[in-house]
């Protein structure tokens, strides 16, 4: 009799545990480290977040795997970047996942694009015969931090949407996150203030918002067109460009091949900037505050090096 007393007992102390479990924390997924980032920051101990891609990886062609669709077979509600930076793997994990909650159009889905400051608005028709991965403007809002802000307002309604009695915490913490944001800000543009104006190249154009949040002037690509790998016409005319414009940086992603860049320095005196564009591109990048931290540091000290202080030279 005892054992069974027992373990009815147990029984009722792990189905109270599970549904307080499940009450508890919400099951957030993410596309990107950066939106688990802001996730994190908004939803605090109340949810429990993931993201699917590494901020190593081109979030452009992410290699889908099994346990993605595990992940997301979870998950209460997702977060994409969008604008269509994660078409190219995505649908088919969110429908082989057949988790309805987190389907497009569904609560549980969240376009974090929605109220960001979008760059790049291609206008007249685009094709994808094109080759061009930016088709509905440019996907890489989150490098400025007050599109970081607006993600954050976003994912904060959405969780009160799902659990309406934390909306007292979200909204606390979105506050907070805002007001950090804020102060961060002021140092980074501070920091960067002596370099306006700096006329860079980046190998695909990742920081278009972060370029015009911190005062510089992209004037070039490695890739003919985003998503297109470089072709030896476009970078001989970039050669002649840069040495035009006297061109010291050219910004690269972690993820790219590097031996064009390198080649184009060597003939053009630039320096090749290995930039993370995402929060995860370094092991030191652990959060949103973290990747500008980094970035603006290793701008800074690059641009001191190679003498680049426009408003000081002129
Ligand atoms: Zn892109």
């Amino acid at each position: 009799m005892k054992p069974t007393y027992l373990a009815v007992a147990i029984a009722m102390l792990v189905g109270s545990a599970n549904s307080a479990l499940a009450q508890g924390k919400l099951n957030v997924m993410t596309t990107t480290q950066d939106l688990a980032s802001i996730a994190g920051e908004v939803g605090g101990d109340r949810i429990d977040v993931d993201s699917i891609s590494r901020g190593y990886q081109d979030p452009h062609f992410v290699e889908a795997k099994p346990s993605f669709i595990l992940k997301l077979q979870r998950a209460a509600l997702l977060i994409v970047v969008g604008r269509e930076l994660e078409i190219g793997w995505l649908p088919p994990l969110i429908q082989q996942s057949r988790n309805a909650k987190i389907q497009p159009g569904a609560d549980g889905y969240l376009d974090a694009s929605q109220h960001a400051k979008i760059l790049d608005i291609p206008q007249g028709q685009v094709t994808r015969a094109m080759g061009d991965v930016h088709p509905l403007g440019n996907p890489h809002y989150w490098l400025d931090p007050d599109n970081g802000k607006l993600v954050a307002r976003d994912i904060a309604a959405r969780l009160a949407e799902i659990r309406p009695n934390d909306k007292a915490y979200f909204d606390q913490r979105l506050a907070d996150f805002t007001r950090r944001v804020d102060e961060a800000l002021k140092r980074w543009t501070g920091m960067m203030a002596p370099f306006k104006g700096t006329k860079v190249v980046t190998y695909h154009r990742s920081f278009p918002n972060f370029a015009d949040r911190f005062g510089l002037d992209v004037i070039g690509y490695v890739e003919p067109r985003p998503g297109i790998p470089p072709s030896p016409s476009h970078t001989l005319e970039l050669i002649q460009e840069m040495k035009r414009q006297q061109i010291k940086i050219i910004m690269m992603e972690p993820y790219f091949d590097s031996k064009t860049p390198d080649s184009i320095a060597s003939q053009t005196g630039a320096r090749v900037l290995v930039m993370p564009p995402s929060v995860g591109g370094e092991k030191t990048i652990p959060d949103y505050f973290k990747l500008f931290d980094y970035d603006v540091n290793l701008l800074v000290n690059a641009l001191k090096q190679v003498g680049a202080a426009p408003t000081a030279q002129r």
